[in-house]
């Protein structure tokens, strides 16, 4: 089965042509710049695609120059907030559409894109199966305690002020694949997952269920990302707002200028990596700060599960940076967590244990696929519809 996986953004769309079975990827490709051109007829600069559909277009047209004639049994599609409604991938319709778009205050930067990369499939190929992959749903399972904030109900009765968490395809199928690789049965993994991009969030898994996760109400809550402040005191807002900042400044400075960033200047791991082995005091404190701020969160979370079985690390940060991985494992001696230096320094793209043997638990890295499992959940949404 073919499925094709869209992740729509506002002025981009990033696609891949899997073949499920095979868990392969048969084409891939980044639409850029969409809304911000003229699409080639005129005598201006040609910089993108005038809309969501013509970038479609253009997808269409590389698929086919790359693969020739193919089939398409389905579109998996990306999307970011399934709300309270949303707890699995979905087949989507007209109402599924609208329902989606109904969520779009609570992700105003993602779901309106979401909804147009799902128009301009059905536009283009009205008898396509297209199924929706929210990243929230794995998080449906957060129990009451977890995702309440401790603010007048009206705020959640009125505005669904509560937490929702993000990253949830990726903390799924890294639950998963480290329940395979341990050899249990995943309903009955209890672990902490840690999912170290540029955006980053760490989840508690119980019985293979999420019960908590550090993203809240929005992608901004919890740990240290890339250009996001993660965790701070409100107030802090409310000090800023009194100083004249607007509503926007205040989310441009938390989202984009805050983390990595915010904290030694460069929000990319590897280069904050030399420039602190380099002796740069700014990168080593903001190492210092996030790797702190991971380590707190596991051990939170190792009590939320009952007794984590095992840590996992993953995306671009958690698979690839040991130097890291090793600053927050040094944190974890009270849990008897001890890295292996050769294991930890190995490179490979392979699910893998670097803890020794001693370790009070396994921590392990695991690769993260997000396309991947929506590829899979796309067809298995499409083949239980069709059984
Ligand atoms: P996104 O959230 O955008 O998908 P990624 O999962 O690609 O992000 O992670 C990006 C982060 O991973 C960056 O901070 C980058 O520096 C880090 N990273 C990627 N490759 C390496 C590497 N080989 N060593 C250390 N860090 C890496």
């Amino acid at each position: 089965m073919l499925v094709l996986v869209i992740n729509s953004g506002s002025s981009s769309l990033k696609y891949q042509v899997r073949d499920v079975a095979a868990g392969s990827v048969l084409t891939e490709g980044l639409i850029e710049k969409i809304g911000m051109g003229n699409g080639g007829d005129g005598d201006g600069e040609i910089v993108g695609p005038r809309d969501h559909a013509e970038a479609l277009e253009q997808v269409d047209a590389a698929i086919h120059q790359e693969l020739g004639d193919l089939e398409l049994a389905a579109v998996g599609h990306r999307v970011v907030h399934g709300g309270e409604r949303f707890a699995e991938p979905v087949l989507i319709d007209n109402e599924i559409t609208r329902a989606i778009e109904r969520l779009n205050p609570l992700a105003p930067l993602h779901n309106p894109a979401n909804v147009l990369g799902i128009r301009a499939i059905t536009k283009k190929w009205p008898e396509m199966p297209q199924v929706a992959v929210f990243d929230t749903a794995f998080h449906r399972t957060l129990p009451e305690h977890a995702w309440r904030y401790a603010v007048p109900g009206e705020l959640y009765t009125d505005h669904g002020i509560r937490r929702y968490g993000f990253h949830g395809t990726s903390h799924e199928y890294v639950t998963r694949r480290a329940a395979a690789l341990l050899d249990l049965p995943v309903e009955e993994f209890d672990g902490v997952i840690a999912h170290l991009g540029n955006g980053a969030s760490v989840t508690a898994i119980r019985g293979g269920h999420s019960v908590d996760t550090s993203m809240g109400f929005t992608p901004l809550e919890g740990l240290v990302m890339g250009t996001r402040s993660g965790d701070l005191d409100p107030s802090i807002l409310v000090f800023l707002g009194r100083a004249g900042w607007t509503p926007e400044d205040i989310d441009t400075m938390l989202n984009r200028e805050s983390g990595l960033k915010g904290l030694a200047g460069n929000n990319d791991m590897r280069s904050v990596v030399e420039a602190a082995e380099a002796g740069d005091a700014k990168a080593a404190t903001a190492l210092a700060v996030t790797s702190y701020r991971l380590a707190k969160y596991i051990g939170g979370y190792h009590v939320a599960v009952g007794g984590a079985k095992a840590l996992v690390f993953t995306a671009g940060i958690g698979e690839n940076s040991h130097q890291f991985r090793a600053l927050v494992a040094e944190k974890l001696g009270a849990l008897g967590i001890q890295l292996h230096a050769g294991l930890n320094a190995e490179r490979s793209k392979e699910p893998r244990v670097i803890s020794t043997l001693q370790s009070a638990i396994p921590v392990l890295v695991v690769p993260t696929d997000e396309e991947r499992a929506i590829a899979e959940a796309t067809a298995a949404v499409v083949s239980s519809v069709h059984a």
